[in-house]
């Protein structure tokens, strides 16, 4: 990387898919951008990992068809190539340590119930149902109480969050209809949409500087100055979008907690997970290919069985423990439900394993974006109001979306804002 005597038009801090999307749409139009990552590689919590020839994801990884992810993917011209989450077969799931499945176990009036709650979810006003709970709207809507748990496990998968008494229920069906128009996984790992947007990035003219850490923002007078680097290089500039977490971008700027900054860290709701990611010789039994805990909140999925993940022909699988918001959660007891749920569904797997690794205790989310009344407020950014030039972007910011999603959206709209910023930005 080139920084000497270099100038820039706006900088951005964080190379996972926010910094890169936002370098992306910068490059395209014109300005000149540079990119800092503190790693030595680029991707954050979007990155894959080859491990004895499996391509493992930082937990299960999937997108969704008419989410914001894809389309700005699209708009750039980098779908990723992959396959659907199998659609066919009965939804599985799992209680007091028993598979049921949906249509051969549930009475024909259960399984009726659930025909019309799928086939009428696309036709909910989910925007008059935000302040409603899950708990309430299934209550009123659902009879069935297996029904009630098949459906608010779906909800869990499709928001990480398992408390049905805060999770909005137009916010999490909303997720629902973008999941019936598809939930991808991608063909090896999403280092490959990383690997992509980097490419598009360069391409268009960015510069990338992986392994350079961003230590301040500099301000004067209300407006952004420039960024201090670790290696006490320091830069000037105008612009900067701060592609991070809300308490990393607060660490970069002193005095953040009195700010709108300090007051976004304080409300945001982060998600955690324990995953562990498998990758087997042989599948023991391949026609399981997905299940969701029904009074547990566990989660299974072959991911092999749509995509490869593999360069030695083995199978990647991932079963996952959503912990919410919980971080006193015991990973040797997690680790436990979940071996105990492939035990379940997959007999025998432990003689398959070719590469495995346990992640006890990995944020998913900034914020988990699905509680009902979240303050009443405006959501956070991408413009930071204090300081004129910062823009923030993540899941965590703006309204739209979960996940990759808000990450893409968000990154969109600040590299857009950030260039009706006047904007030069000098390296010295
Ligand atoms: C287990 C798990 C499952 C998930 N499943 C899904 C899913 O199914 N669908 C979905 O859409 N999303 C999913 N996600 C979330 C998805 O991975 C993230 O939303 C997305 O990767 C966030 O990208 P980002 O660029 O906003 O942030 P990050 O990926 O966190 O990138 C931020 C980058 O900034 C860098 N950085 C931090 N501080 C500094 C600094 N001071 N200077 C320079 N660089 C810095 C970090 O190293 C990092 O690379 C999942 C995440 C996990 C962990």
């Amino acid at each position: 990387m080139t920084r000497e005597n270099k100038v820039y038009d706006a900088a951005v801090i964080g190379g996972g898919l926010a910094g890169l999307t936002a370098a992306v749409y910068l490059a395209r139009a014109g300005k000149s951008v540079i990119v800092f990552e503190k790693a030595g590689r680029l991707g954050g919590f979007s990155q894959t990992t080859n491990i004895n020839g499996a391509l493992f994801n930082l937990g299960p990884h999937a997108m969704y068809e008419g989410g914001a992810a894809l389309q700005i993917l699209n708009e750039l011209g980098c779908v990723p190539k992959g396959g659907y989450s199998s659609k066919s077969g009965a939804p599985m799931g799992v209680r007091q340590g028993k598979i049921v499945q949906m249509h051969t176990d549930l009475s024909p009036e259960e399984n009726a119930e659930w025909s019309e709650l799928m086939s009428g979810l696309g036709q909910i006003d989910t925007g008059s149902i935000l302040s409603l709970s899950l708990q309430e709207w299934a209550a009123n809507h659902i009879r069935y109480d297996v029904v009630r748990m098949f459906f608010t496990a779906l909800c869990r998968q499709l928001s990480y969050c398992g408390d049905p008494i805060v999770l909005s229920a137009g916010y999490v069906i909303r997720q629902g209809q973008l999941a019936r128009q598809g939930v991808k996984y991608v063909d090896r790992g999403w280092q490959t949409v990383v690997d992509d947007l980097h490419k598009l990035a360069v391409g268009a003219g960015a510069a990338i500087a992986t392994g350079c850490s961003a230590k301040q923002i500099l301000l004067s007078d209300g407006s952004v100055r420039g960024v201090l680097l670790s290696d006490g290089t320091s830069m000037e500039t105008r612009a900067v979008i701060a592609a991070l977490g809300p308490g990393e971008v607060c660490r970069l700027i002193p005095g953040s907690d009195e700010m709108s900054l300090g007051k976004w860290k304080a409300a945001s709701r982060p998600l955690y997970a324990a995953c562990l990611d498998l990758a087997l010789k042989r599948v023991p039994n391949p026609e399981r290919v997905f299940a969701l805990g029904l009074d547990q909140p566990l989660y299974f999925s072959n991911h092999s069985s749509s995509v490869t993940l593999s360069d030695n022909g083995s199978y990647v699988l991932h079963v996952m423990k959503y912990n919410d918001n919980r971080r006193d959660t015991d990973p040797k007891t997690d680790k436990e439900m979940l071996t105990g749920l492939l035990d379940l569904l997959q007999p025998g797997w432990d003689k398959e394993v070719v590469a495995e690794r346990f992640l006890p205790r990995i944020l998913v989310a900034h914020d988990s974006r699905t509680v009902r009344h979240n303050g009443g407020g405006p959501a956070p950014g991408p413009a930071v109001p204090e300081i004129r030039g910062l823009f923030v972007a993540g899941d965590w910011v703006g309204p739209e979306g979960r996940l990759a999603d808000a990450a893409m959206a968000a990154a969109k709209l600040a590299a857009q804002m950030s260039m009706n910023a006047s904007m030069r930005c000098i390296i010295s």
